[in-house]
């Protein structure tokens, strides 16, 4: 088959040539998350490759819940991957749980044992971990290799009826013992264990392996190229073992990708499930967790999570992507569709002397200047107004760019003020200041190109509205010396409360969720009453 695709990495270079040759005759891939936590950012890059696969290729991509570990498995889990795949913006064609193929997976273990390709082995875990041999030893062949078919179909369909305690047996492959590779020395195929199991219940006390689920689900839903992480490299042969034994008629075929890993970013389902439970963080979804859901309670655009998946690319090499990369991806999306809104973090009261007490001037601002459909709202400036503390000084360092004494500034979207007076509290710190509008000063006016040293943000005291402002920092900080334990590397400062803002209505008029970006602070999200998430600074810290 011609295909006018363009690979951009070497996946889609199998893809295109397994099309060209006639391999597959179309492209089925699939995203199989094991439901025992939510999804963090490392499943997003998956979720890209194999959706991205899907959209560029024409082709399908399945949602299969690789469920077959029921002790640490629960419906929560597959409830909230779902919310975060269709957040992303991703719709699978398909929703299956390996856990439906547990009767076909058990039958194509008979089939294997009636091939002699399979054998019940009652040593116990520590003694084929022992007998397995080492990287330079071969294993040691399990006394119970040689049984027959029949004493092993025998005793295969009474550990499923449940005649045995759980790890007394397990049904291994029958491949070699002295295989380079350690995976193919009679690895385990099924194992007893009696746990309850979120979809199936009680019914099987023994489970499937994911080296033989795997393949055998990816098989029995016609998927082409399974995609996965560097690790099952090694278990590739053992993945063509059991689709060759099993007579696939269209075996898949497996492709590995370097997982995605972000410096100071924990990426394991298990250490963030640990945050959670021992409360160093609220939830799952905690706005400093590196999840899905974190991102989301963030703020963070699904645009932006995919486009940095993209900037990072497919690369066959394990290595460590800055997070200022994501961030910058989260400030250049914003940057597009944020409006902006004027807050005040340490207010600092100014009278404007010339303007008498009870007038209203109003003057409209656009919601984004680079967004023109974002439309305007009104600002309203009146005689007692906030800046920010700091954007006055009294001994202003060189190259000071705000308010001093006796200078000037514009007030964003309004007028010139110039400085006319300083009040001062008994310690010599400033109490408030007094200036004075310069009229037809605001832009297009007459007096609106005077020279300023900048422009600073504002907020009428009669109109605004206290906020509380969570800023949130890293999770972790860095790696020191020998401190590689990420228990020992929680940040005490992840989260700063900041109370007494003051904000311009505009900033709570929108939803919750809805984002802005705070001129000269930062991007946040309404977070409902009167709190704001910090999602990311305005500044740059990423270095192409
Ligand atoms: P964890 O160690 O966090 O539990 P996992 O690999 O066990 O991760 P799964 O639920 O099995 O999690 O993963 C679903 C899919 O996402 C798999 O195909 C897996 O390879 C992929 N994936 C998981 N983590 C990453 C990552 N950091 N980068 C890229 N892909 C990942
Ligand atoms: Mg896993």
């Amino acid at each position: 088959m011609a295909v006018d695709v363009t690979p951009s990495n070497f996946i889609e270079d199998f893809i295109v040539e397994d099309l060209e040759s006639g391999r597959y005759p179309y492209v089925y891939t699939r995203f199989p998350p094991e439901p025992n936590g939510y999804l963090h950012i490392g499943h997003s890059k998956s979720l890209c490759i194999n959706f991205g696969i899907k959209e560029k290729f024409n082709g399908r991509c399945n949602l299969r819940f690789d469920d077959t570990n029921p002790t640490k498995e629960d419906v929560e889990y597959v409830e909230s991957i779902k919310e975060d795949i269709r957040w992303l913006g991703f719709q699978w064609d398909k929703e299956l749980y390996a856990s439906d193929y547990f009767e076909r997976t058990y039958e194509l273990a008979e089939k294997l044992i009636l091939k002699g390709v399979a054998y019940v082995c009652d040593l116990s875990a520590d003694e084929i971990r022992e007998t397995r041999g080492t990287l330079n030893e071969p294993g040691k062949e399990s006394p119970y290799r040689n049984r027959s078919v029949d004493e092993n179909l025998a005793l295969f369909r009474d550990m499923r009826a449940g005649k045995f305690p759980d790890g007394s047996k397990v049904l291994r492959a029958k491949i070699d013992m002295a295989s380079p590779n350690i995976n193919m020395r009679d690895p385990v195929l099924y194992r007893i264990v009696r746990a309850r199991h979120h979809r199936t219940g009680d019914k099987w006390c023994i489970y499937p392996m994911y080296d033989f689920a795997h393949p055998i689900g990816d098989a029995l839903d016609g998927i082409t190229h399974s995609i996965c992480t560097l690790e099952f490299e090694d278990h590739r042969p053992l993945y063509d073992w059991v689709t060759e034994q099993c007579e696939f008629e269209m075996p898949p075929r497996q492709i590995e990708f370097a997982r995605l890993n972000i410096k100071n970013t924990i990426m394991s389902k298990r250490y963030l499930k640990k945050l959670v439970e021992e409360g160093v963080v609220t939830g799952w979804n905690d706005p400093r967790m590196p999840t899905l859901s974190g991102m989301r309670e963030r703020g963070y655009p699904p645009d932006a999570v995919k486009e940095f998946c993209s900037r990072v690319g497919v690369a066959k090499a394990n290595s460590e992507v800055d997070p200022g990369l994501l961030e910058f991806c989260v400030r250049e999306e914003l940057n597009r569709t944020a409006d902006r809104a004027m807050v005040t973090e340490r207010p600092l009261k100014v009278t404007i002397d010339n303007l008498p007490e009870g007038e209203a001037r109003e003057f409209s601002v656009l919601n984004n200047p680079n967004s023109p459909d974002s439309g305007t709202h009104n600002v309203i400036l009146r005689r007692d107004i906030y800046i920010d503390e700091s954007d006055f000084s009294l001994n202003p360092p060189p190259k000071y760019k705000r308010l001093t004494e006796g200078g000037t500034i514009r007030l964003k979207g309004a007028y010139i003020l110039r400085h006319v007076g300083t009040e001062l509290n008994g310690d010599g710190s400033v109490k408030a200041l007094h200036c004075e509008y310069i009229e037809d000063s605001q832009s297009g006016g007459a007096n609106s190109s005077m020279k300023v040293k900048g422009t600073v943000q504002w907020v009428s005291v009669a109109d605004a509205q206290d906020v509380v402002l969570n800023k949130y920092e890293s999770l972790l900080v860095d790696a020191k010396d020998g401190v590689t334990d990420f228990n020992e590397r929680i940040n005490p400062d992840s989260l700063k409360v900041v109370a007494g803002a003051k904000a311009e209505p505009f900033a709570l008029s929108k939803a919750e969720g809805a984002t802005f970006q705070f001129m000269r602070m930062a991007y946040y999200k309404y977070a409902g009453g009167n709190l704001f998430y910090r999602i990311v600074e305005l500044k740059d810290s990423f270095n192409k």
